[in-house]
């Protein structure tokens, strides 16, 4: 395994990370869960990642009783926890979501009885939120730091204006900003990272802990041919996330960058995840295999990344079509 400083901290996050989005949602029992998380941590695997919205909580449940089974040292994995979304589903009142001061303070709480730990080495902003200035948000997310209660805090999906904003805030109260944040990043999905984040690596100086680096499972080929039953665009209640990702356009680049994976003697899913990493702004891609078999293949994907030289990043970009335009003024 490859180990990362996460930006100007001086955490290491290994390069390829866990995730239990969607992965937790669809196990009745423990079971896989538990065997999927050893797998990946004797691999090398260093950080799980959650979030009050994963299952209503019961991610970060079965996370949790999954984590005092293993008995881990606690010093030897990073776990972390996402707010913004609440966890009562349509149920939820007007201050159990959100990034309020009362919501994060709770939520941290709530993550931290789920997941069976003291503290969450990593605590996110799972979205922006309009209705909160972000000077509260940044004094809360220290109070918790001064609490013992988080150790760093991050953002996912906000603007890189908004980071800067929380930056700003924190310079003049002499507090921490973020230090991190997870955007989605694929080979459908690269602005953000590439475009709109520059300034941030460039001035400050930010770890991401990208997510989706196979597109949900779309860049593993596995939906070239239609949907797979039982696979994630076959769930009930992710229509949504497959009329969004299996389209015609998508899959005709899926299948010509998978005859190049060909070419290389790589599977596509590992050239997918080692281009992610290959790229130094990221600090960590987080994996969401929902089997010890696809684990096994992406955690191959470190093997695969010597090979993402220039020559062939620039032959995927002219397969992909998706290399950000950037307009000079
Ligand atoms: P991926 O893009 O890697 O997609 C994972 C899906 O792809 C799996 O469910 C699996 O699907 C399929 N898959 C993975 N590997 C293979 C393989 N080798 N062969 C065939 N199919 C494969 O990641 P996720 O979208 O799951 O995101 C990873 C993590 O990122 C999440 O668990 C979560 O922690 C985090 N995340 C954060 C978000 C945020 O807003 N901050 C949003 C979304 C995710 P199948 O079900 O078909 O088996």
């Amino acid at each position: 395994m490859e180990y990362r400083r996460m930006g100007k901290t001086g955490l290491q996050l290994s390069a390829l990370s866990f995730g239990s989005w969607v992965t937790f949602a669809r196990q009745t029992d423990d079971n896989t869960n538990e065997r999927l998380m050893a797998q990946a941590y004797e691999a090398g695997v260093n950080f799980f990642d959650n979030a009050e919205v994963y299952s209503a909580g019961l991610s970060e449940e079965m996370m949790g009783r999954v984590l005092r089974k293993l008995n881990w040292d606690r010093s030897s994995y990073v776990l972390s926890s996402k707010a913004f979304f609440g966890w009562k589903g349509l149920d939820k009142k007007p201050n159990q979501h959100g990034l309020s001061r009362k919501h994060l303070m709770e939520a941290c709480h709530e993550a931290l009885e789920r997941l069976q730990v003291e503290y969450l080495d990593l605590y996110y902003c799972h979205r922006p939120d309009p209705n909160v200035p972000i000077e509260e948000v940044v004094r809360t997310m220290n109070t918790l730091i001064q609490q013992g209660k988080i150790f760093y805090w991050g953002t996912s999906e906000w603007s890189a204006s908004e980071i800067m904003e929380a930056h700003m805030h924190a310079k003049e109260m002499g507090l921490e900003g973020p230090s991190v944040e997870q955007p989605e990043y694929n080979l459908f999905n690269r602005r953000k990272i590439e475009v709109d984040y520059a300034p941030i690596f460039k001035n400050i100086g930010m770890g991401t802990t990208i997510w989706s680096p196979l597109a949900s499972g779309l860049l593993t080929g596995k939906y070239n041919d239609g949907i797979p039953e039982g696979s994630r665009m076959s769930l009930e209640g992710y229509e949504w996330l497959r009329d969004k990702a299996v389209v015609n356009d998508k899959l005709n680049r899926v299948k010509a960058l998978g005859d190049f994976a060909n070419e290389l003697g790589v599977s596509l899913p590992t050239l997918c995840i080692a281009w992610c990493i290959s790229n130094p702004n990221v600090t960590t891609a987080i994996l969401g295999a929902t089997k010890e078999s696809q684990l096994t293949e992406n955690l191959k994907a470190l093997e695969v990344l010597p090979l993402i030289t220039a020559e062939v990043k620039e032959k995927i970009d002219e397969i992909m079509g998706t290399k950000p335009v950037v307009i000079q003024n």
